[in-house]
């Protein structure tokens, strides 16, 4: 299995207080290569929890997280920190590129932690120059950010995520800041990619249109996970 959450449960405490704020209850899901995932749910369910729990961004309060069969838990912080890296894809609803980099520079940020290799970079410069061109911004490469359109800039960051070939894509309200249009434009795109990059998604989302895309349709309520598709 490619990702597994097992009997994970989350909640929040302030600190000095008795009041616990339980967002996650023994919740277990498992994520096959290459499948395709939406979680859907009411704002404050928990669903940015749950994904970033599941990208190592945050930790369960119990319950296992593993990752191709490894659990995450046992792992360094700078073992982690590559797997977050090479294995796991992010993409936000705002899309968090660095407005002093141009586009280009922005999708091969990823790659620089293996920036010593020559060999790799050239391989992940080529690939950026694929990428760009698969989502139809080989013309904007070299503008920054404020130059782009908002879809522009979203499809910007969902192949930033590709760049280091991650076996899991997270993507958290990926249409969420879009109009209807490029909001099914992005859906359309993602569906694509996860069959040409070998890439599982999880997609957090209020887009159904976005969902229907999917193998799996899951809805967050009430701490629970319950499948809907
Ligand atoms: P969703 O993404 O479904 O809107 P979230 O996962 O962001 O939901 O939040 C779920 C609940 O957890 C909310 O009640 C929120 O206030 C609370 N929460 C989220 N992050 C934190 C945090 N870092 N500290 C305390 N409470 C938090
Ligand atoms: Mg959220």
């Amino acid at each position: 299995m490619l990702a597994e959450l097992q009997n994970v449960t989350k909640y929040y405490q302030q600190p000095g207080s008795s009041v616990r704020n339980q967002v996650l209850s023994e919740i277990s899901l498992q994520i096959a290569e290459n499948e395709r995932i939406a979680i859907v749910g009411p704002s404050g369910s928990g669903k940015s929890t749950l994904l970033n729990i599941l990208g190592t961004l945050d930790q369960p309060s119990s319950g296992k997280v593993l990752l191709n069969g490894d659990l995450i838990e046992i792992m360094p912080e700078t073992k982690l920190a590559e797997i977050r890296n090479t294995l796991i894809g992010f993409v936000f609803q705002m899309h968090h590129l660095l407005p002093q980099l141009t586009l280009f520079e922005n999708v091969m940020l990823p790659h620089l932690p293996h920036k010593d290799k020559t060999k790799l970079a050239a391989a992940a410069k080529e690939r950026a120059l694929k990428l760009i061109d698969r989502v139809g911004l080989s013309g904007q490469m070299h503008q920054y950010p404020s130059q782009l359109s908002v879809g522009e800039c979203q499809r910007t960051a969902i192949i930033r995520a590709l760049i280091n070939k991650p076996q899991l894509l997270l993507a958290d309200e990926p249409t969420g800041s879009l109009d209807a249009s490029n909001a099914e434009k992005l859906a359309a795109l993602l569906a694509e990619l996860n069959r040409e990059q070998n890439v599982a998604m999880v997609i957090v989302t209020h887009s159904m249109e976005l969902a229907a895309k999917m193998d799996k349709i899951y809805l967050l309520r009430e701490g629970r996970l319950v499948i809907s598709k």
